[in-house]
């Protein structure tokens, strides 16, 4: 008889990550990979895309794939999804997590700026979940896992982030509108809410860098956390044992919004 870990296996699956190149993105495409499913890593950094899809074909025995996408780009996103297609067949595993954050008090914020972070992060979640979601719905199944954030469920503080925070709950409830309207298809979509993770968008921000330690000393776990710990709720959400999860939001922050 098959163990419940070998069922959790990804044997001959296909998928993409967006933001695939770098941090969580990379984190969960090596995950994927390790679990046994050929990988497409998609980024507007496509250069940073061959890397990491280099890398994981070290690392594994998996197919990769890098493909340059700017997430916001109907056209690019519909392109992105034929040459998975193209490539790997099928499309049984798209992570939508590219995004971005901008730290600008609300009163001074351009219209331009409030765009793009919505843009990316909400926008660019639909577009990809979208065009997927079509692919998965004539194959009959499939699993959509979009990056929200614990900021869709508090105000992170102090910095301002009042983009950032409606960006991410949009996701949710988005994600959770289209596993109402596709649950009878077979296709399955959840978010991943992470609290801080040490990734480049938060240690290589230099107005968020001086907050770490800030965030640490809030943390009931003393830590912010890495992105190898959102790995394993990765391929759960993935993989065939979880038909009866969908629609659900999966909040992995170390109890910093249990306070
Ligand atoms: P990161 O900055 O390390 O990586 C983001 C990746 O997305 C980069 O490779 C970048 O090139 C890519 N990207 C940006 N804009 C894009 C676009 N328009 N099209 C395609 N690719 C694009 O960020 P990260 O920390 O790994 O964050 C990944 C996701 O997790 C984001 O959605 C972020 O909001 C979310 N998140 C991060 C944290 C954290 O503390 N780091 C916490 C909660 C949620």
């Amino acid at each position: 008889m098959m163990g419940i870990i070998e069922k959790m296996r990804l044997d001959g699956k296909k998928a993409y990550v967006t933001g695939g190149a770098r941090g969580i993105g990379k984190s969960i495409a090596i995950a994927l990979a390790e679990a046994g499913a050929d990988v497409a890593i998609v980024d507007v950094d496509i250069k940073e895309a061959e890397k990491t899809a280099s890398e994981i074909s070290e690392l594994t025995a998996v197919k990769t794939l890098a493909v340059k996408t700017d997430v916001t780009k109907e056209d690019e996103v519909q392109k992105m999804v034929e040459t998975i297609v193209k490539h790997f067949g099928k499309i049984d595993i798209a992570f939508n997590n590219a995004g971005i954050c901008l730290n600008i008090p609300a009163a001074e914020m351009t219209l331009a700026q409030w765009q793009k972070v919505i843009d990316i992060n909400l926008t660019g979640v639909f577009l990809t979940s979208q065009a997927a979601g079509k692919v998965m719905l004539k194959q009959g199944g499939g699993s959509i896992i979009n990056t929200a954030s614990m900021s869709a469920h508090i105000v992170n503080y102090p910095q301002p982030q009042v983009s950032y925070n409606a960006s991410k709950a949009a996701v949710i409830q988005m994600s959770k509108s289209l596993a109402i309207e596709w649950a009878k298809s077979g296709v399955r979509v959840n978010t991943i809410s992470p609290g801080y993770m040490g990734t480049e968008l938060t240690l290589n921000s230099p107005e968020l860098k001086p907050l770490i330690q800030q965030w640490e000393s809030m943390s009931p776990l003393g830590r912010i956390g890495r992105p190898e710990e959102l790995q394993a709720i990765a391929v759960y959400l993935a993989g065939d044992t979880s038909p009866f999860t969908t629609g659900s939001d999966f909040v992995i922050d170390g109890a910093f919004t249990a306070i």
